[in-house]
């Protein structure tokens, strides 16, 4: 009989997004417990380093469990898309780094399986590109919105109102939330920058339209600031990860912010979290907007890294406007 610390973490993960954070630790003491009784029954020799290696792991597991326990249960790209593989995606915890990484994510939950099989994945380094012929009509038309905040201990994600949207050669999609990355996912012929924000936007048709924008290290950016002077006055310099919408006094418009220039890259992936949903269109902006170091530190305090690595092109062709 061998005792994993998987096996709190699984059980953990059966366990409902809001429900208490400290379910996983019971489970794991529950099982614990049977672990013991069962070593007691069979009346092993070498009970007590036994007991011992196996406190250990359970310890290790459990505390793994409790440390992650509000943080894991957000979104990414899907945040706010109604369906079921994403109630099933906030249930289940992964992340950036170690046995819950992205080169784990398929194994973290069967749902996630495309982020491992799948052919059109996303982030993709954005290189040698061919120039298309059919003129795109890339038309933003962002309006103010009541800023709320959300941690999702995945990034800092802000829920935009209804009435925002961008024009793709006459298609409309919605602009329902925005969020960021460090460092950047996207890379450009091989470079990566400091940072990339996704501006999420969904059709009628439900299909989905994420706007990747680099930013890179220069004059601090006034209107991140507000925001980030906001978190820093009202909840101690770090947003606390409890995916809890927090809203604050600040009217916020993502117009902004974005660069003059609106030349791009454009391809076809996926989202670039669990569960790797394909069928996203990709608009990345080549011209960079600008954040003060200050800035960058700030949101790697809250955050941490959160960058998938770049995916295989394969058969798809990325385009330049
Ligand atoms: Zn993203």
């Amino acid at each position: 009989m061998w005792f994993h610390p998987a096996t709190c973490h699984h059980q953990h993960d059966s366990t409902p997004p809001y429900s208490s954070p400290y379910k996983g630790e019971e489970t794991c003491r529950t099982a614990f417990q049977k672990a013991l009784k069962h070593l007691k029954k069979e009346g092993k020799k070498h009970m007590k380093s036994f007991t011992a290696i196996i406190l250990l792991l359970f310890s290790f597991g459990c505390m793994h469990s409790g440390e992650s326990k509000m943080g894991d249960h957000g979104t990414g790209e899907g945040k706010g898309l109604s369906s079921e593989s994403h109630q099933e995606h906030e249930r289940t915890h992964w992340g950036y780094r170690g046995v819950e990484g992205p080169g784990h994510w398929a194994m973290v939950n069967p749902s996630y399986m495309t982020c491992e099989t799948g052919r059109q994945q996303s982030p993709i380094n954005l290189t040698m590109p061919r120039h298309g012929h059919d003129q795109e009509d890339l038309q933003f038309h962002y309006q103010p919105t009541p800023l709320t905040i959300r941690n999702n201990g995945h990034t800092i994600q802000v829920n935009y109102q209804k009435g925002s949207f961008l024009l793709l050669s006459g298609r409309t999609y919605k602009l329902r939330q925005f969020h960021f990355h460090d460092p950047s996912e996207h890379h450009i012929d091989g470079k990566t920058y400091p940072m990339e924000m996704h501006l999420v936007h969904q059709n009628d048709n439900d299909h989905i339209l994420v706007v990747g924008i680099l930013l890179k290290i220069g004059k601090e950016n006034v209107e991140f600031s507000h925001v980030g002077n906001w978190i820093q006055q009202h909840t101690g310099h770090r947003l606390p990860s409890t995916n809890q919408e927090v809203p604050t006094d600040i009217l916020f418009n993502i117009m902004d912010v974005l660069p003059n220039d609106r030349h791009h890259f454009s391809y076809h992936g996926s989202l670039t979290t669990p569960p790797c949903s394909e069928g996203v269109q990709w608009i990345v902006l080549k011209t960079p907007i600008e954040i003060s170091q200050v800035q960058a530190d700030r949101f790697v305090t809250t955050m941490g890294p959160n960058a998938r690595p770049v995916q295989p092109l394969h058969q798809r062709e990325l385009l330049e406007q």
